[in-house]
């Protein structure tokens, strides 16, 4: 890594030992409100490698929020080396919303690398893409399940990019997940700009979860360790599974889904999962296992229509047939 003695971020000059606040302009509200995204910068005794811990970028993802804010609040932020920049919430209007997407429906993370006049999601995106992911050696992206849906907590990262995947097995979160990188998302920006990137994923959108949380800042500390940034960090209870392939199991009719299985466990062919009943008491179908399998997330959702995605198997093995 290069050593170098000073960095630009968002306009100010980064040195050693140092820590600012800073904030990305982004919009103002019709009510002429301005919308700023607040950014946290922290440097150790020297300046590299710098690290991204991110969140919000789904404004109703609290999990996220909830690491990084915990990370500042405890201090975490400080590295005896390199820098952290964290951002507790890049999607302001979302956050403000209860909602993933901004105003006018688009999702942040479908509109990289962003444009400087265009629409807002766009505008976050070009922000973090041009003042911030320049000066970024590694990040993790924070999220949760969308739509009732909790992920068991879970680090993605796609396979083939070796630094991606020794940070996810730094991170040690309980599943490691192969994901492919999905255009105009930022871990497709990233990786352009050879930028490592995680994406964390824990429990479910506008709801506290205190066990994704933890496993979040725990993992986050792993990675600083492996980076070099700070000494201590906790030692991981388990090795990760491994997940290479996923599958949902969809709803075969519209109804009332009663989930009798844990988010996170092993279930095997056949296995019970769960039922759908008719609201009329017509009818009660069983939901059975099809195959061996890791469940790393579930549909929270009571009321559910035919299609609806209602477990997400995940494969330890390339040969299931996912
Ligand atoms: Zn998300």
């Amino acid at each position: 890594m290069k050593n170098v003695k000073t960095l630009k971020v968002g306009g100010h000059v980064l040195k050693p030992k140092t820590s600012f606040q800073i904030s990305l302009d982004i919009a103002r509200l019709p009510s002429r409100t301005p919308i700023e995204i607040p950014v946290f910068v922290s440097s150790g005794s020297v300046i590299q490698p710098v690290l991204l811990l991110l969140a919000g970028l789904h404004g109703d993802e609290v999990n996220g929020v909830e690491i990084v804010r915990s990370l500042l609040d405890k201090g975490l932020n400080h590295p005896q080396k390199g820098t952290t920049i964290c951002i507790p919430i890049l999607n302001i209007f979302g956050f403000l919303a209860y909602s993933r997407q901004v105003p006018d429906g688009k999702d942040v993370n479908r509109s990289f690398p962003g444009s400087a006049n265009g629409s807002l999601a766009s505008r976050i995106a070009y922000k973090l893409r041009t003042e911030i992911l320049p000066v970024v050696d590694f990040g993790i992206d924070f999220h949760t399940g969308g739509a009732s849906r909790s992920n068991y907590p879970q680090v993605r990262c796609y396979f083939g990019d070796k630094k991606s995947l020794a940070l996810a097995e730094a991170f040690s979160a309980p599943l490691i997940v192969g994901s492919n990188l999905i255009p105009k998302s930022l871990r497709y920006t990233s990786a352009e700009m050879k930028i490592p990137m995680l994406v964390y994923e824990g429990g479910e959108a506008l709801r506290h979860d205190e066990y994704a949380t933890t496993i979040g800042i725990r993992g986050t500390r792993r990675v600083m360790k492996s980076l070099g940034m700070i000494r201590s960090q906790h030692k991981p209870k388990k090795v990760p599974k491994v997940i290479v392939k996923r599958k949902w199991i969809r709803a075969r009719n519209s109804g009332m889904f009663h989930l009798k299985i844990d988010n996170g466990s092993t279930i095997t062919k056949g296995q019970i999962l769960g039922f759908i009943t008719d609201p009329f008491a017509d009818f009660k179908i069983t939901i059975n296992a099809p195959q061996d399998a890791v469940v790393i997330g579930v549909n929270n959702n009571p009321i559910v229509n035919q299609g609806d995605a209602l477990i997400n198997l995940g494969f330890t093995d390339s040969n299931s047939e996912a």
